[in-house]
């Protein structure tokens, strides 16, 4: 398989609100597995006429907060592993968080194209807001609403452009 983009971040950011627009009237083609890959769902998608895998990662951490930072750690590396392109997505509403900046360690050492997608913009006020996810240290984001599609196009235009 090639051109995998990988979704991750930590809990309720947006990651499968994204996923599943994304590889909207697609079906999942590989659903939970065994072991490490129980967590994680596959989908095909394409933009702009390039097709790709994507994978939603954290399934496990749906609704819950209790989640441990080496859960998502682990993820982050199998994404690392496995993708040809990263989607980090972080929540402006939060803000950074600790969690965040775990995950942006880890991502700043990869040698694969990183976006920064900051979810749940959907306001001017927020667009600023956002700005403070710079000291991620993983230079330009992107704005995005998942919900809505919001700025999805933009951050997709370049993440196919990776490939
Ligand atoms: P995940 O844990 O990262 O997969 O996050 P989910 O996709 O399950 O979303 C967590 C919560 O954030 C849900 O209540 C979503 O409806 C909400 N959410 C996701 N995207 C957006 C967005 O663009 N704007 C707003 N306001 N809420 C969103
Ligand atoms: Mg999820």
């Amino acid at each position: 398989m090639s051109n995998i983009v990988a979704i991750v971040g930590r809990p309720n950011v947006g990651k499968s609100t994204f996923f599943n627009r994304l590889i909207q009237r697609r079906e999942a083609i590989v659903d939970s597995v065994s072991g490490v890959t129980r967590d994680r769902h596959y989908g095909k998608s394409d933009w702009n006429g390039k097709e790709f895998t994507v994978i939603d990662t954290g399934g496990y951490v749906i609704g819950s907060e209790d989640v441990f930072e080496a859960e998502i750690d682990k993820q982050v590396e199998l994404a690392i592993d496995e993708a040809d392109v990263i989607i980090f997505v972080v929540d402006v509403e939060t803000g950074v968080t600790p969690m965040d900046e775990d995950v942006a360690k880890l991502l700043r050492k990869v040698n694969k194209p990183v976006f920064l997608a900051v979810n749940k913009v959907d306001s001017g006020k927020r667009e600023d807001q956002a700005m403070e996810f710079y000291t991620l240290g993983l230079g330009e984001y992107y704005t995005i609403a998942g919900i809505n599609g919001s700025g999805t196009g933009d951050l997709l235009d370049a993440v196919v452009e990776a490939f």
